[in-house]
């Protein structure tokens, strides 16, 4: 990981200043990370399964969908 980037992995859109990711794919982690919690509870899924499960769902949104394709992308390199 590069150090002193101020660019969004996913999009390369300026970073919001305390987090990883742009406005609109900080927003779309704290979705993604607050629907698990109740996925995990319901299915005892793992993190990588729920990410393929929402990506495929058509009523996710884009910001979703792109920052999962990141996430997949980087969990598998
Ligand atoms: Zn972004």
């Amino acid at each position: 990981m590069e150090s002193g980037v101020c660019e969004c992995p996913v999009c390369g859109r300026p970073k919001v200043e305390s987090g990883k990711y742009c406005e609109y794919h900080s927003r779309a982690m704290d979705n993604l990370k607050s629907a698990f919690e109740h996925w995990k509870q319901a299915l005892g899924i793992r993190w990588e399964d729920y990410l393929k499960r929402v990506q495929a769902l058509d009523e996710t949104g884009r910001w979703v969908k792109e920052l999962i394709e990141y996430l997949i992308a980087e969990a598998d390199s």
